[in-house]
This record gives structure tokens, sequence and C-alpha cells, in this order.
């Protein structure tokens, strides 16, 4: 029987979850707060006289997933092409490839620091080894010491991660850490990126070829998914500018969902399905979720990201798919050129780099003009010499708060009462890097979706709630 399902928000979570139900043949309406959809996964075409396309950042779909891939090729059609996966950092004006390679490190960090690092990596390898101290899994920064030595750790790790996290990496937990470096230790990474791999043993490869739409930026598969929701001839509809507000239910029991900007609305469905953060759904319920739960959503933070899009007069300017800044002077942390995930995304003799700076809702940053916002950026790159005097033809600036769920030593006291709680809900379910509080990439968030979707159709259980709670590397 067919049923009808609202899902809260548009990104990929709640797209891919809605894709799943129309193709079972369940009438779905999808809610979205912004015009678009996509959520993080937007983007945003210009196209007059010139083509451009921008993303929030860098969005590159890794998955060693066949069968994935191949659902995405699907939903984006021949709107595909292949790019080559390259991110560096620079440090000292020079590139580093990131993850580490042994060999470059050798060849282009200062001899004098090289040879500081090393002793203090034998140094801690030998305190943590006989316990003369002893380097917890607690924080990132004490992970990453125990790892790659104190010197590495600040040059490579700490300072960028307190730059986009905007806190001590001593204060954030080292779940992140272990999701997000891919070369377990200083050894590991000699290893692997020095010696010769032995007789039939591949060797090692991140993921080196990315699919990416040829036009229309990483915003095709959202876009794609919502024609596919619209034309499934279920009478299912995705709504644009149609924030959800109240949550009504009766015990636990969802009766309708409150959405609009102006004029409200109430929508009543047999499942719900929520994608947005799960501080936010916590504290719209009507009524009210108890006290300790509100306290403990308002305890979740998230940091937040302002992008500077310049527009640039000159065909390129690195091959990177991004790059890493992390020393403390500059305040752009990261650069993206959407030119190398698709060269349509710029006309041929100019380029467009996307800079990001952290900041915290509501702070200096997130408040700052445009112009002081474009300054900045202009004045970093150039600093570092990526960028030259008078090559800025134009900027943009855009804005997403709620950007990285804040892995702080605390947030599984404060989030584990928000998710049992929201759980508790008969008939609704939580998926998505939002919905969950949980620090995941595309590939993941289309796959708690799909699976979720699945398990809606069949009534099987598909392991949705499990994506992405590993210590698997994230890319
Ligand atoms: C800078 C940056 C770079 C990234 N790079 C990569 C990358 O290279 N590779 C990769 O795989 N992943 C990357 N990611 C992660 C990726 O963007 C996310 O994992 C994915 O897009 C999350 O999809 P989602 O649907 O779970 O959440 P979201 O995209 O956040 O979707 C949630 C949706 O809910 C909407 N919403 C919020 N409140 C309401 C409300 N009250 N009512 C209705 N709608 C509401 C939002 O507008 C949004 O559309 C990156 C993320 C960022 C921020």
């Amino acid at each position: 029987m067919s049923k009808h399902v609202v899902i809260l928000g548009g990104g990929l979570a709640g797209l891919s979850c809605g894709y799943e139900l129309v193709q079972c043949g369940h009438r779905v309406t999808v809610l979205e707060r912004e015009p678009h959809v996509g959520g993080m996964a937007s983007s945003f075409i210009e196209d007059g006289e010139e083509y451009w396309t921008q993303d929030f950042g860098p969005h590159r779909f890794h998955s060693q997933d066949a069968n994935l891939i191949g659902h995405v090729r699907d939903i984006l059609g021949d709107n595909v092409v292949t790019a080559q996966r390259l991110s560096r950092i620079v440090l000292f004006n020079k590139f580093f490839d990131y993850p580490l390679v042994m060999k470059n490190v050798l060849t282009s960090m200062p001899r004098w620091l090289l040879v500081k690092a090393l002793l203090d990596y034998a140094w801690v390898r030998f305190l943590d080894s006989t316990k003369l101290r002893k380097y917890d899994d607690v924080s990132f920064e004490s992970w990453t010491t125990r790892r790659f030595g104190r010197t590495l750790y600040k040059i490579f790790f700490g300072q960028y991660t307190e730059k986009a996290w905007k806190m001590s990496p001593s204060q954030i937990s080292a779940d992140w850490a272990s999701q997000r470096i891919t070369l377990l230790s200083l050894w590991d990474t000699i290893k692997k990126t020095m010696a010769k791999p032995k007789k039939g043993e591949t060797p090692r490869t991140l993921v080196t070829e990315f699919i990416y739409p040829k036009y229309g930026g990483i915003g095709e598969l959202p876009r794609g998914y919502a024609r596919r929701i619209e034309e499934s001839g279920t009478g299912s509809r995705v709504l644009t500018n149609a924030p959800a507000v109240k949550i009504h239910r009766d015990g636990m029991h969802v009766t309708g969902i409150e959405y609009g900007k102006h004029e409200r609305q109430v929508i009543e469905a047999d499942e719900y399905v929520n994608t947005i953060p799960v501080t936010a759904l916590a504290k719209c319920l009507a009524p009210k979720a108890p006290e300790s739960v509100i306290k403990a959503a308002d305890s979740l933070e998230y940091v937040a990201i302002v992008f500077v899009y310049l527009k640039l007069n000159r065909p390129q300017v690195s091959p990177d798919s991004w790059v890493y800044l992390p020393e403390k002077h500059l305040t752009v942390h990261r650069i993206s050129e959407f030119k190398n995930f698709s060269p349509y995304c710029a006309p041929k003799d100019k380029t467009l780099i996307c800079a990001e700076i952290t900041c915290r809702r509501g702070d200096e940053i997130w408040r700052a003009s445009k112009d002081k916002l474009i300054e900045l950026a202009e004045k970093d790159l150039m600093s570092v010499g990526l960028i030259g005097k008078g090559e800025v033809l134009g900027a943009t600036i855009r804005k997403i708060p709620f950007a990285y769920p804040v892995y702080d030593l605390e947030y599984k006291k404060h989030l584990q009462p928000v998710i049992e709680y929201v759980s508790g809900l008969t008939n609704l379910k939580t998926t998505g890097r939002q919905g969950n509080f949980r620090y995941n990439n595309m590939d993941q968030s289309v796959e708690m979706g799909r699976k979720l979707g699945q398990e809606l159709c069949t009534g099987e259980e598909t392991g949705h709630a499990a994506v992405a709670t590993g210590q698997e590397y994230f890319g």
C-alpha cells in the first residue's frame, strides 16, 4: 500500500531517501528551507555571457563502492567527467602532498626542522612505549602527537585543526583524527609511501580519480534526485523555501509538520524522515521535549563557514582540487578550484577560487562585510604566492551556519540523550549528516538516505544508522 512520507531537508540524505521511496510507489513531500535543494552539496550557476559554477567548497565524491558509483552515474546521466585527485598543503611557501608522502616531506621541509621532527618522534615513541608519559587516544592532539611526534603534529595537523575548528585540538575528540588521517603514524607513512609494494601487493592508492558533473557543479546530484522524485508519477513534490518550524506530536507519535516562511501550513503523513540538524528537531517538537533534552541539544555546537569566491583573470592557480593553508598568520584555511573538478566550471582563460574561512555564527568573521572578507582572502592568497596583484575580477560571498558538528570531548555525552529521545518518536526516523550530528561525507549521506528509504519500503532493517559510525577513513 502506498504511504505518504514527509522528509525534512532537501540535502543528499533527504533526497536519496525520497528517491528510493518513490521507486516503490510511495508519495513523498520534501520540505527544504532554502530556495534551492542540495544542502551542503548545493551549487550556484552563473549562466550569462560567461558560464561559472560555485560549490560550497570542494566536493569530491569518493567511494570504493562500484554499486554506489553506478547509482550516482545513473542519476547524473551523461553529464559527468572523471577528475584526478590532487590535494596539497602549502607550508613555507612550498607544496606538500596530502595525505603525506615521505619523500616529499624529506625534500621540502627545512633541514633543521626535519631533524627536530625525527628526534622528537623517536622521543615520543620512547616515552609512550616505556609509559614514562602516557599519550591517550582521547583528544586529537594526544592521538596525533603519539603517532607523528610533536613537531609533525604541530606543523601538519595541529595548527590546521585549530584554525579550521576555532578551538584547541586538545579539546577535540580523537574520533575526528581516526576518521580523517589516512596514514596511521609516521612509521606507517614511511612504510606505505617509501617502500616498494611487495610482490602481489597492490600499490597504495588513495582514490585517484573521482566522478563529478560536467556542468552545474556537485549540485547536479541533488537536482537529479529532485527531478526523479517529482517526475515519478507518484504525486511527490520537493518544496523549497519551506522551512519546518514545528513538529506536532501526540505523545511520541508525530501528527504533522508545520512549515512555511511567512504563511504557515501543516502537512500530515504516515511516516516522517528527518535530515535537518537533530538539535533543531529536538527543539521544535510541540509539545516541547523535556528540558534536559533541550539543554543537551543546546550544548552541541557547529562550526560555520564563510566562502569567498574570487573570479581570477588567469586560466589556473594550481592543478589541485583543493589546497590547505595551515599557517596561523593566514585567515583562510583552504582553497578549492572548481575547474580542476570539471574544466567547464569556469571560462577557458579564467578560473574561480573558493577560499574558506571557518567561524562561529555571530562572531567577527560571520558578521564581517563583504569587502572585508574579500580583502582578507585576496591578501592571504597573494602572501603565499598563489595569486598576483590585480588578478581578481569579481567576488561573491556565501555562508553555511551548520557546517561541521563540533566533536569536542563532551559531544557524545550531550548527543546521546538527544538521539535517544528523538529515536523514541514512533513514526519518525532521523538520518544524514545533520540528522545524526555526524561528520560524514556525501557518499555516506547518500548511503544512509537510500538505506532508510529501502527500509521504509520493505520493512526490513538495512542498518542505515550504522553508516559512518566506524573508525574507517572518511577521505
Ligand atoms: C566545506 C565542505 C566540504 C565538503 N567536502 C566534501 C567532499 O569533498 N566530499 C564529500 O563526500 N563530502 C564533502 N562534504 C560533506 C557533504 O557536503 C555532506 O556530507 C553532505 O552534503 C550532507 O548531506 P545531508 O543531506 O546529510 O545534509 P545537508 O546537506 O546539510 O542537508 C540538510 C538539509 O536540511 C535543510 N534544512 C535545515 N533546516 C531545515 C528546516 N528547518 N526545514 C527544512 N529544511 C531544513 C538544509 O537547508 C539542507 O538542505 C563537505 C562539506 C563541507 C561543509
